[in-house]
């Protein structure tokens, strides 16, 4: 038996080199009429998606390949847990129930055992060693992997003190030098070297490396392709290391991730993917305590119980955490946490009349003791009905890089998927990408990146159906809608 998924459907038709599906979007278009009352349209737009079927061989370059992800996720890209690999979606009715097979067989996507990895570091640990000064894994299994792993070390990558915590600076013994455009033609060097000498089909990019602190946003120094382009010659101080990062993989036609809370992509990098056509995706994984609230705000608020403080304490003793000691830096966490909720509050004008968010509280603390594994203890005090007051008390222990690795094999294999699907309408005849900005990749994301003037979604709930329901779309099934009609009707 396989968990192979095959639609039976006249739209939809498995050829030689892409699967084809027709697809009706159908939606609900409202405005309010002169009296005030919501008027509601169901709309319906065809299109037809197109997914090459060839999955490549894909090569994944990390950013901060000796750090506790980097290291873990090279470590472990056997074993994994993510959503791509362990979940299974509901495909339909059979004769005994539900049907549900694995997410991974909706469609042709790599093997995360088949991903070739390289990437940069400033430290020139050797990957043994990393897993060793990581103290994420059991230590048989550390001993098992040194011979695989002795041979690993990442290029010298680029540092810029000031973007992260001065406390950095005994480990970065890997640097490159050179003006910026210097650097960034050597980063682009790397991914083309990687590319010619590994075997692979094609290149993601992915920073997991230290959280840096924000650049400023300045129209003339990174508002345009231009702008930041010509900053990169100039040499401008304010052009971090992601984002240098960021561009030489858009340059290189290369999808790059963002795995940390920072502005890489400022808005001459957004400029600059749009122009190239290039994918970008971030910020910020979604791991442990960000998950568990965009579920719990989302239930608490749409079970009509009124969250009026959220306040979240944190402890880790990994090298993140140690980074994150400096205000600059931890500013960028705190910006990415905290606006996590405020979709579901919009949401209820019924809860909240007059807009006005919860107080909403983050506290990040280093504490060597606990290594890797994470505390998160989050209080949410909530009103409920005739003034009572509802509070929830969580307590969460999690190896933190355990949580981030199968992200970012999800955020790698979903998209690079989303490279080989296009698209067209009635109105657009000709096949077309999905936009540079890879919101569908949201669900593993804290601080979603999404185009210009569009929604911005982060209960987690709805970006995971999102997921689903687009896989469904690109093989021509309809969403899934929980309505179970069929047991409901006498
Ligand atoms: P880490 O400190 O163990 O690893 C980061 C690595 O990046 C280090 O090896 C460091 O030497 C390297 N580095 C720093 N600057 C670099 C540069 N310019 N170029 C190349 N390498 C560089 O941290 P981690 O626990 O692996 O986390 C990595 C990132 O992921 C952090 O920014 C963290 O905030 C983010 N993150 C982690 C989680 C999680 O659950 N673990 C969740 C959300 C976000």
């Amino acid at each position: 038996m396989t968990d192979a998924v095959r639609v039976e459907a006249p739209g939809v038709k498995y050829g030689a080199d892409y699967i084809e599906a027709d697809y009706t979007y159908q939606n609900t278009s409202v405005h309010r009429d002169a009296k005030g009352t919501y008027v509601a349209t169901p709309t319906h737009t065809k299109y037809t998606f197109r997914t090459q079927k060839k999955v490549p061989r894909l090569g994944l370059m990390l950013v901060g390949l000796g750090g506790n992800n980097g290291s873990t996720v090279t470590a472990t890209i056997l074993a994994n847990r993510s959503i791509t690999q362990a979940s299974t979606v509901c495909l339909g009715n059979g004769p005994e129930g539900e049907v549900y097979v694995p997410l991974k067989s909706l469609l042709p996507m790599v093997d995360p055992d088949d991903i070739v990895i390289d990437g940069w570091d400033i430290s020139s640990l050797n990957l043994a060693d990393a897993v060793e000064r990581a103290r994420v894994l059991d230590y048989n299994l550390q001993v098992q992997l040194r011979p695989y792993l002795e041979g690993v070390r990442p290029r010298p990558s680029v540092y810029f003190p000031e973007f992260i915590a001065a406390n950095q600076a005994d480990r970065a013994d890997n640097v490159l030098t050179g003006s910026k455009q210097e650097l960034l033609n050597t980063i682009r060097c790397d991914i083309r070297d990687f590319k010619e000498n590994s075997g692979v089909d094609k290149v993601v990019v992915l920073w997991t490396a230290n959280t840096e602190r924000f650049s400023e946003v300045i129209p003339e120094l990174n508002g345009t392709a231009d702008n930041i382009l010509a900053s990169i010659k100039r040499n401008e101080a304010e052009v971090s290391p992601s984002t240098l990062f960021a561009v030489a993989s858009i340059l290189e036609g290369v999808t790059y991730i963002n795995g940390s809370p920072q502005n890489t992509f400022v808005p001459g990098v957004i400029d600059l993917a749009h122009k190239r056509r290039v994918f970008i995706a971030g910020d910020d994984f979604k791991s442990g305590q960000t998950k568990l609230k965009s579920v719990l705000v989302d239930f608490l608020v749409s079970a009509g119980i009124k969250p009026r403080s959220i306040v979240s304490y944190n402890h880790l003793g990994n090298n993140d955490g140690k980074n994150l000691n400096a205000p600059h830096t931890f500013r960028s966490k705190e910006i990415s946490k905290s606006n996590v909720v405020d979709d579901m509050v919009d949401s209820n004008q019924i809860l909240y009349p007059d807009g006005r968010r919860p107080d909403h509280c983050v506290v990040i603390k280093y504490v060597p003791h606990v290594g890797d594994s994470k505390r998160a203890m989050d209080e949410y005090s909530s009103e409920i009905m005739m003034g009572g007051t509802n509070t929830l008390v969580i307590h969460n222990t999690c190896e933190d890089s355990l949580l981030a690795s199968p992200l970012i094999i999800d955020l790698v294999i979903l998209g690079e998927l989303f490279e080989r699907i296009q698209y067209k309408t009635e109105a657009e005849p000709t096949f077309q990408n999905f936009n540079s900005i890879l919101s569908i990749l949201n669900y593993l994301c804290k601080a979603p990146l999404v185009p210009h003037g569009t929604p911005v979604v982060n209960s987690l709930f709805r970006q995971r159906s999102c997921i689903e329901n687009v896989l469904r779309a690109c093989i021509g099934l309809a969403p899934l809608n929980h309505m179970l009609l069929e047991h409901k009707l006498a």
